[in-house]
């Protein structure tokens, strides 16, 4: 059972961008829509219990083109209006969606209030629109309370009828109305008659007081192996004289080639003191450096085990890691600590 507070909620929406606020131009072709119109468009997100304010990035972006500077705008939007809303809703562009749900949990900490994040296949201004259902339920979670106290407590997705936690998310596809998926972790909330919440699987950051880490580090890069790969790419990838941190997107639960110049390239890297982060590139699992002979190499070069995250996990987790300042084992304990319940911990992990 839950419930919608009898008081007014304040609810703040960011808009950044994204097919959801984009209207058909006379050409066809899709341009921004002024989001203070969006009343006009969903008539029913006025309702007497809550009041609703929006901002908007200026100019809308597509989120092609939403990185660290614009993570670090979100994070601090966030931390302004934190305690006048009870709630907080972003609308974004779902190509990158993902990548920016993660980096913001990692960002955010002791949150005590909701943050949900959507947005939709199929502008606002269409009929068919998915952006309408998106923007009413996500309104109304971020509203949702139990016994006084928000139901979500993260940074989380709402897309297609679920609700997931956004450093678990990822987009799968450019078409589906169901484009966001969570591949190892079950919904959080489901939306039918009823927006039905699983409760247990929420998240809980201990931290007391709110606060928003907003150091990253972005001089990490993203190298997914190949068979038949040639291994000065890699060779090249590591020399950057910049470089901090490594994603290294490896076969099945964590294998990459048992090739010892493999070995030597990976080995110099970790002796730089650059973290390198083993995730799969499969759509749904784990890394699981001891099944077989073929992960050893890995493990042997100091690689650190990614578990089930998702590279956009991974690659964020990472940004916040380097940022923070940790390398060698503090990294190394960081990146394999679940952090803000985007990794789940296997018994054989460590
Ligand atoms: N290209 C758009 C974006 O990510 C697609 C979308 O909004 O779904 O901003």
């Amino acid at each position: 059972m839950t419930s919608q507070q009898t008081t007014v909620s304040r609810v703040l929406v960011i808009y950044t961008g994204g097919t959801i606020g984009s209207v058909q131009d006379a050409s066809g072709g899709l341009v921004p829509l002024d989001f203070n119109e969006i009343h006009r468009h969903v008539p029913e997100l006025e309702q007497p219990n809550r009041e609703i304010e929006i901002i908007s990035f200026d100019p809308p972006l597509d989120s092609s083109n939403v990185g660290t500077t614009e993570w670090l705008e979100l994070a601090h939007a966030i931390k302004h209006h934190y305690a006048e809303f009870d709630g907080f809703v972003i609308l974004h562009g779902t190509d990158t969606l993902a990548y920016t749900a993660s980096a913001l949990s990692f960002m955010l900490e002791g949150l005590r209030k909701p943050i949900i994040i959507t947005g939709s296949q199929l502008p606002i201004g269409l009929p068919r629109t998915d952006g309408r259902e998106n923007l009413l339920a996500a309104v109304d979670i971020a509203t949702s309370t139990r016994f006084s106290e928000s139901i979500v407590q993260e940074v989380a997705v709402y897309f297609g009828s679920s609700l997931f936690r956004g450093n678990r998310t990822h987009k799968a596809s450019a078409e589906s109305m169901q484009a966001i998926i969570s591949p190892n972790l079950p919904a959080l909330a489901e939306a039918g008659v009823d927006i039905i919440y699983n409760e247990s699987l929420m998240y809980r950051d201990e931290a007391e007081r709110f606060n928003v880490n907003n150091a990253l580090d972005n001089r990490v890069a993203w190298l997914p192996l190949f068979p038949g790969q040639p291994l000065e790419v890699i060779q090249r990838v590591t020399e950057w004289p910049e470089l901090r941190g490594l994603v290294l997107s490896t076969f099945g639960s964590g294998n990459a080639p048992s090739n010892p110049a493999l070995k030597k390239i990976l080995s110099e890297t970790h002796n730089r003191g650059i973290s390198i982060v083993n995730v799969t590139q499969c759509g749904h699992g784990a890394v699981h450096p001891e099944r077989y002979a073929t992960a050893h190499l890995l493990r042997d070069c100091g690689v650190i085990p990614g578990g089930d995250m998702t590279t956009e996990a991974a690659l964020t987790k990472l940004m916040a890691c380097l940022g923070r300042g940790f390398t060698g084992e503090e990294a190394h304990a960081f990146m394999s600590r679940n952090i803000r319940g985007e990794l789940t911990r296997f018994s054989t992990l460590s």
